[in-house]
């Protein structure tokens, strides 16, 4: 038996369908009187209906979260908390809005309710990426982890297609290389496993049944259970490459993962049998098996469809090899070359 530490899971969750109306009693029992709503300025009347809903609980709304949490916003955000009397927050939106709760909390010493809107799965966890003059810095702190989590299946069923599928295999990602993780542990494992297979359950009959709130609720559980594992573990190639091509290339965040995600797991496969469960779980090939499943939920498959050229995966190859970080197999400049040549050619990987 392998040796473990298992920290506990430090954050209350609320699930199910219908429970945004339990944002007043879950700000409440964490003792807050005036909780300032934030949200993405195309979330903002969802933002004021909440806090309406709310009533004097609500200090106001502050609407402009936007992509990689930049600090002036945070700081604009600081300001009307300030201005507003808030003692608390409450973030309602996918991760960008749950980005600006924690920054917020992480400054204010205050608590933080997160209201999940997609899957990408920054509320359970303790890291927060932001960005100043352009430069992203990425930190964990206990103060960053939210308090309280309301999953609230009816605020996904909106969530569009496209959006919901890469945000689904941005989960994946997470419960991946939760997997492998050095830190992993056989909780996190555990749910990993479980999210995997609720994805790749509930994945496939998006497209055609998108408001079925069967489908959603299993995708929002896989997505609690992949930011949970994320919220523990530290994070291997798949996250390092995907942040070099990102963001050194200008990439879009969400469509880099997805494509990435078969190339990076098959060759990963190979290094390590904690990924064996997921060839089990996905017709005997891990790479091959997310593949399909990004092809059968209609996910981009190709890096030259993004626009990246050959030549930006030869630098691309050079920077990911600068910074040496845990994985669970070893790796040189021609598997990471090789690796990104068939995400850029959309390939199916063998293993
Ligand atoms: P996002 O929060 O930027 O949302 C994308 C767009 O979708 C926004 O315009 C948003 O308003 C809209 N939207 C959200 N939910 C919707 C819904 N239900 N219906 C309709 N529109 C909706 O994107 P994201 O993918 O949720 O989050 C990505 C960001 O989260 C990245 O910056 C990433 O780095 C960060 N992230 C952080 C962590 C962490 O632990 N710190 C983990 C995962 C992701």
């Amino acid at each position: 038996m392998t040796p473990f530490v298992f920290p506990g899971i430090l954050t209350r969750v609320v699930f199910g369908r219908g429970t945004l109306a339990q944002t007043g009693d879950e700000v409440a029992r964490l003792g807050g009187k005036r909780a300032l709503v934030l949200t993405t300025p195309p979330q903002a009347e969802d933002g004021a209906a909440l806090a309406d809903r709310l009533g004097d609980m609500a200090a106001g709304t502050f609407t402009e979260a936007a992509m990689h949490t930049p600090v002036e916003v945070t700081a604009r955000a600081i300001a009307a908390f300030d201005a507003a009397g808030a003692d608390c927050v409450v973030s309602l939106g996918g991760g960008s809005t749950i980005g600006l709760g924690k920054a917020i909390a992480t400054r204010k010493g205050c608590d933080h309710v997160a209201i999940p809107t997609t899957y990408a799965g920054s509320e359970m966890t303790d890291i927060l990426g932001e960005t100043e003059g352009g430069e992203k810095t990425t930190r964990r702190d206990a103060s960053i982890r939210p308090e309280t989590v309301i999953y609230d299946v009816d605020l996904t069923l909106g969530l569009p297609v496209e959006l919901s599928v890469k945000s689904a295999l941005n989960a994946s990602a997470h419960a991946i290389e939760a997997l492998y993780a050095p830190d992993a542990n056989p909780v996190t494992s555990l749910m990993s496993l479980e999210a995997l297979r609720a994805i790749r359950d509930a994945l496939p009959g998006l497209r055609t049944a998108p408001k079925d709130p069967e489908i959603r609720g299993q995708l929002l559980y896989g997505a609690w259970l992949c930011s949970t594992a994320l919220g523990y573990v530290a994070m291997s190639l798949h996250h390092k490459l995907a942040h070099v091509v990102g963001g050194s290339f200008d990439m879009p965040h969400a469509d880099t993962h997805a494509i990435l995600l078969p190339h990076t797991a098959g060759f990963n496969a190979g290094g390590t049998d904690a990924l064996d469960p997921v060839a089990d779980l996905l017709g005997g090939s891990v790479g091959g098996g997310l593949w399909d499943l990004a092809r059968d939920a209609g996910a981009p498959l190709r890096l030259a469809d993004l626009g990246l050229t050959e030549a930006d995966l030869d630098r691309a190859s050079e920077i990911a090899l600068k910074n040496k970080y845990e994985n669970p197999r070893p790796f040189d400049r021609e598997d990471i070359r090789g690796l990104l040549q068939a995400a850029w050619e959309g390939r199916r990987p063998a293993a």
